[in-house]
């Protein structure tokens, strides 16, 4: 018996790094002097605690350097299916100490170092490597601003500011920090998909391959991602991008 849980979401098509990162002069002509004992001082921070933010952050904690994560969300946001990683990204989670955890979780598909993991697993083994109180919780960044001293003023929704030497932007799709920086908006570029992940209790019958399936303004597929579940995907061609969720 297969059980599934699934996603809706955007396919988008970005022209920037996931990362954007400012230090020191700034676009910014309006330049605001930096404020009393009362604003919290950080020498790096990363706003968003998604992939890009937990694996900066363990990036940096693996080089001696500390780092604060501020993420908007009470909980990390461990929503979503899988994710297919290739050989590039395997070699990117064993520079940061994690890949081994994971590949004896996740089967190996086509011969080279292919394997689906589970956001949900991805992201809570990133946390776990991280330093106590590396992530702030319930922290939406509403407004940045460069100090007269050089420095980045953060502002949060709940009115806390935080005074930043170096400011990493891992926000995600609708980035403020890129935004702040001038990169363009994203844009919808008339895909959009649903995933889902099967559990089987029994142990899923499928051979260690991507399968695709295509027709007409539709691509979809399934892959083993291990021995009881497998990741499934419908993409198709839209007009519209959806509700936002
Ligand atoms: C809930 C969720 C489910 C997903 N499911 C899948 C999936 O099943 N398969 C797949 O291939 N991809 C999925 N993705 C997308 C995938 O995780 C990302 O595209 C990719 O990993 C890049 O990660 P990222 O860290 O740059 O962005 P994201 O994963 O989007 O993370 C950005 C983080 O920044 C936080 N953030 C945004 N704005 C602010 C702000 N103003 N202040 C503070 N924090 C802020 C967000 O809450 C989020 O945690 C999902 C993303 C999310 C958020």
């Amino acid at each position: 018996m297969a059980t599934t849980t699934s996603s809706f979401m955007f396919l988008k098509l970005s022209t920037s790094f996931p990362c954007h990162t400012r230090t020191g002069s700034l676009r910014s002509s309006k330049l605001i002097k930096a404020q009393s004992s009362d604003v919290q001082k950080e020498h790096v921070v990363i706003v968003g605690g998604g992939i890009a933010g937990l694996a900066t952050a363990l990036s940096l904690h693996r080089l001696g350097v500390r780092s604060l994560v501020l993420e908007q969300s009470d909980s990390l946001r461990t929503g979503g299916t899988s994710l297919t990683l290739f050989k590039n990204g395997w070699s990117v989670l064993d520079s940061i100490g994690v890949a081994n955890h994971l590949r004896t979780q996740y089967l190996e598909i086509q011969g080279q170092e292919v394997r689906a993991v589970e956001r949900r697993v991805l992201l809570e083994t990133l946390a776990a490597q991280l330093p106590p109180d590396t992530i702030q919780y319930s922290s939406r960044l509403v407004k940045i601003e460069p100090s007269s001293n050089g420095d980045t003023l953060l502002e949060f929704t709940n009115g806390s500011k935080l005074l930043a030497q170096i400011v990493i932007g891992c926000d995600g799709i609708r980035s403020p920090i890129a935004k702040w920086m001038g990169f363009s908006e994203p844009k919808f570029v008339g895909h959009c998909a649903f995933r889902g992940l099967a559990s089987y209790s029994d142990g899923q019958p499928f051979q260690p391959r991507v399968n695709y399936i295509y027709g007409k303004g539709l691509r979809a597929g399934y892959v083993p991602v291990s021995p009881t579940k497998v990741y499934w995907f419908i993409c198709f061609n839209s007009s519209s991008p959806g509700p936002y969720l």
